[in-house]
């Protein structure tokens, strides 16, 4: 069989372990790290493949396939979402398992990386199928999770329902109750406070400060956001709230945008009403597209992976972007942003707001001691400057680094330190 090479006007096809692979390359390639290590980090400790049978309401059994990827734990349990989605993959539960360690180390939170999913269409089960579904997950999976193993979250098709559904599963096989083995939980079970707000915050703080560092007024910036659900329409409303023009958002169904700044208030999120955004009075109506390629000072992808792309990266015309989706730059655009030197702020660092809510929400749970709104967000805010600081640390120390392989520098240089003093075993 012939294989095609892609041509220039193409992305290579790469899988999300591929492109989590080629950035670890990437990085250690900067700093003086032990190749075994790296070549250990290529690989997931382990991944778990599970079966699990669903009585449809039909009377009909079905059987689903799950995957719980455990990429690295050498700086604490594994952590990552859990996503119920017809194209999950092993590959991919790998790739984004690797993401994981990376973002939980950029933080600084001891957490190692994890990732799981289940081969299914949540929109075509009914909501006694998902839980049967999630509970028997639980289940199949409770030899390898645990609030000291690998703490699970919502992620793509699963919310904080699912993981109360989740939790009682555990806990009741265990003979006691468990809120630590799962985060994203209702708050009445222990769940966080701000939890749900926490990625679009961290993304609207991170803007605010690569605004700063380039000498730029946050009062004075254009943004547009591609994604108007729980990233994207929480980052538009605190970055109009810390006073910047939010001049264009965008859901699934399109794009709006108001020269003189959208009410970001008043344009309801997908999750809030679906279709609301693009059914919004505002002066324009664009497509999901060209939002992208606005004349702004700050875009942020902040809905879906691979939506920069090299068909695009040459037309984008902002200054900054700021990843608050995972994965939406392509290896060949992020190639691109960088001969153009449009800084890129990278997912691991952006986004990362959720996973560090997620590890409040473990410690509220350890300690059973719930905190404020308030509190949450304070400390959010001390982890992501200290996170910052550290990866802008990096940026400006290496040669010739963009912002990514600084992010990544800083999480490699926490992972391969935690390898070295723990060392191989036996
Ligand atoms: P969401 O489902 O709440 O919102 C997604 C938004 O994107 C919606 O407005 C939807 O209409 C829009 N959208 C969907 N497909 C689109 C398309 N093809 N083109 C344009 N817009 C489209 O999802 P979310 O939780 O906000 O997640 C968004 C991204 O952020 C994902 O990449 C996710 O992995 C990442 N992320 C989420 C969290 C979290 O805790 N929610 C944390 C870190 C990263």
């Amino acid at each position: 069989m012939t294989t095609t090479a892609p041509t220039e006007t193409e992305d290579p096809p790469e899988t999300a372990a591929e492109i989590a692979r080629h950035q670890l390359d990437r990085a250690a390639s900067h700093i003086d790290v032990d190749p075994g290590v790296v070549e250990r980090l290529k690989h997931p400790k382990s991944v778990h493949q599970v079966s699990i049978p669903v009585e449809r309401d039909s009377g009909e059994m079905e059987i689903f396939t799950g995957y719980r990827a455990h990429h690295d734990s050498a700086r604490g349990p594994f952590k990552g979402g859990l996503r119920y989605h017809p194209g999950v993959t092993q590959e991919e539960c790998v790739g984004l398992s690797m993401w994981m360690t990376w973002k939980c180390a950029v933080m600084d939170i001891p957490f190692g990386g994890g990732k799981g999913g289940v081969v299914a269409d949540p929109k075509g089960l009914s909501e006694k199928e998902n839980e049967r579904l999630t509970r028997r997950l639980a289940e199949e999976l409770r030899d390898v999770i645990g609030p000291m193993r690998d703490i699970p979250a919502p992620d793509m098709g699963t919310n904080a329902q699912t993981m109360a559904w989740f939790m009682d599963a555990y806990s009741m096989q265990e003979g006691e109750s468990h809120p630590g083995v799962v985060t994203g939980k209702p708050p009445v079970i222990g769940g966080s406070y701000g939890r749900e707000e926490a990625p679009g915050r961290s993304t609207a703080i991170i803007t605010r400060e690569a605004l700063d560092y380039y000498g730029k007024d946050v009062e004075e910036t254009t943004v547009a956001i591609q994604g108007f659900g729980s990233v994207g329409a929480n980052a538009a409303r605190l970055l109009d709230e810390l006073g910047a023009n939010v001049v264009a958002v965008a859901d699934v169904e399109g794009a709006i945008r108001d020269p003189d700044g959208l009410d970001t208030r008043d344009v309801l999120s997908h999750e809030e009403e679906p279709g609301m955004v693009s059914g919004y009075d505002a002066p324009d109506n664009l497509s999901n597209a060209d939002l992208l390629e606005l004349d702004v000072d700050v875009v942020i992808p902040a809905a879906i992976g691979n939506v920069l792309t090299v068909d695009n990266a040459d037309n984008i015309q902002a200054d900054f972007i700021v990843e608050g989706a995972n994965g939406p730059t392509t290896t060949r655009a992020d190639e691109i942003f960088a001969e153009r030197e449009i800084p890129v702020i990278p997912d691991i660092l952006a986004n990362a707001g959720g996973v560090t809510v997620s590890y409040f929400e473990w410690l509220q749970d350890i300690n059973r001691r719930a905190w404020t709104l308030e509190e949450v967000n304070e400390e959010l805010e001390d982890e992501m400057l200290s996170a910052w600081n550290d990866v802008r640390g990096a940026y400006n120390a290496y040669d010739d680094v963009t912002w990514r392989e600084a992010a990544y520098i800083v999480g490699l240089t926490r992972v391969a330190k935690a390898h070295e003093v723990r060392g191989l075993w036996p």
